[in-house]
């Protein structure tokens, strides 16, 4: 069962904008920053963009294998997307874990899947149980809606960025699986 704590990041320029939205979808994130638990996210992100380089970044949540930490309502629009999703898509960041390393932006170096497969199974586990939730408080939010950012860019609505399929594939794991595990979820009644 996942653990979610509510920490509202109120200083970050996102929430002070207040736009609120109807969730319609969900975007999945991973956050390309090894070794960065959900929980450090909230000092280096609770702060205006004119102490963020002038960033302008806020999501939803992040997590990690521990715990699910929730920054914005989950109805308020977020700054994940880069792109019109943002207007209806809650936006998820999976923490990466300590000890992969990159050789591109979205290139892992010499990953090996077998050491971090535990940590995979976790936070996918731990994702598609949150999706679950969001959709038991959101009927709105469709299970076909669930895209990645990488899915997002590719139709459109989002920024150029390949998360997480740039992980999850080398666990031969990719969003149409994602969402098949959410839907099976839903049935089951999980
Ligand atoms: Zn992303």
């Amino acid at each position: 069962m996942i653990q979610i704590e509510t920490k509202i990041m109120t200083r970050n320029d996102c929430y002070k904008a207040g736009r609120t939205m109807t969730p319609r979808g969900i975007t999945i994130h991973s956050t390309a920053e090894p070794g960065k638990g959900a929980r450090v996210w909230y000092d280096l992100w609770n702060r205006p963009a004119s102490e963020q380089n002038g960033r302008e970044v806020c999501v939803h949540a992040f997590m990690d294998d521990e715990v699910v930490m929730q920054y914005l309502p989950w109805n308020h629009r977020g700054w994940h997307a880069g792109g019109r999703d943002n207007d209806d898509h809650i936006g998820i960041e999976i923490c990466e874990p300590a000890g992969i390393e990159y050789c591109g932006e979205f290139d892992l170096h010499l990953y090996n899947p077998a050491r971090f497969q535990p940590y995979f199974d976790k936070v996918y586990a731990d994702a598609v149980e949150l999706c679950v939730r969001l959709i038991r408080e959101f009927p709105t939010i469709e299970v076909d809606e669930i895209v990645s950012h990488d899915e997002g860019w590719r139709r459109g609505t989002a920024s150029a960025h390949h998360d997480p399929e740039h992980w999850w594939h080398h666990h031969g794991r990719d969003m149409n699986d994602f969402r098949a595990a959410v839907r099976k979820a839903l049935e089951e009644g999980r």
